[in-house]
């Protein structure tokens, strides 16, 4: 099955999916199946060198829907809450080099020993107001993934829709919010937050699947091999009139990590086509990136 370009246009790999590739074999690989859309994560950005990264995005002509993800501030002490929010900084810099237009926030879970998770949810809040100006200088958005409870011990204590809409009304134009099928399917409150939130808050949406049975935290499914409801969640984004990326985020240690990229990258475009295609008829669309 192939896809008009047009088709591809607000899709983006998140590179989680392929994590066998480099950041130089994912920005080709994707390019080689008729994708310029990429999510690049931190280590992998790290290995190659922001601006050796930078160059080769700009000379494959992709666009990068956002950059994964920000440093933890979950320790207890002063000092140590000081270095994680000069590493933001420095993670939110590398965004705006690589054109990100955010970096999203995976803020921290409980401290090692700490049972405090409401004074950890304060700790976020305070880190996020410290990073908000830097976030506005640099143009790139800290974008609030709220996680599904599940991680809030070990990697995120954000983790109600709500809540991340309460922390962009509180932040304003510094913050924005990625939203993640994964994380917010069960939420009774998914629909309606997302209408609360409205189009121009949403600043991208992760795609992939909640399994049956989960077997550990990292086993996250190809789309359309789960529970999600994608045509209703795909319903009430175009209702919002979204336009922004989609993006197949897959953590996978049992099965789609152990195969070959590429055939994670061409099952992934044709199970999220029918998802990710033009809001509106031929010619009329915004054209995305
Ligand atoms: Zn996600």
């Amino acid at each position: 099955m192939s896809f008009a370009a047009e088709d591809l246009s607000r899709f983006a790999i998140n590179q989680i999916t392929t994590p066998k590739w480099s950041l130089p074999e994912a920005i080709e690989g994707y390019a080689r199946h008729g994708l310029h859309g990429i999510a690049v994560w931190r280590h992998f950005l790290n290995d190659y060198g922001v601006s050796a990264a930078a160059r080769h995005l700009r000379q494959a002509d992709m666009w990068v829907a956002s950059l994964c993800t920000s440093a933890w501030v979950n320790e207890l002490d002063s000092e140590a809450f000081r270095r994680a929010i000069e590493a933001n900084k420095r993670i939110l810099d590398a965004a705006a080099k690589i054109g990100a237009p955010c970096v999203v926030m995976v803020i921290g879970g409980l401290a090692h020993g700490d049972k405090d998770i409401a004074g950890q949810r304060s700790r976020v809040r305070d880190a996020l107001f410290e990073l908000a100006p830097h976030a506005a200088a640099r143009g790139v958005k800290l974008g609030l993934e709220p996680l599904h409870p599940m991680y809030a011990a070990d990697r995120s204590v954000l983790n109600l829709i709500s809540g991340a809409n309460d922390l962009c009304d509180e932040l304003g134009d510094a913050a924005a919010l990625v939203v993640d099928v994964y994380h917010c399917w069960w939420d009774p409150a998914f629909e309606s937050e997302l209408r609360r939130a409205g189009r121009d808050r949403i600043i991208t949406f992760h795609y992939c699947d909640w399994l049956v049975l989960t077997r550990n935290l990292r086993d996250r499914g190809m789309v359309g091999d789960g529970v999600v409801n994608f045509p209703r969640i795909r319903g009430w984004l175009d209702d919002l009139g979204y336009e922004g990326p989609f993006e197949l985020e897959i953590f996978s240690e049992l099965d789609w990590w152990t195969r070959d990229p590429d055939e994670a990258v061409r099952i992934g475009i044709e199970r999220c086509a029918p998802y990710i295609g033009p809001l509106r008829p031929k010619g009329s669309e915004r054209r995305y990136g």
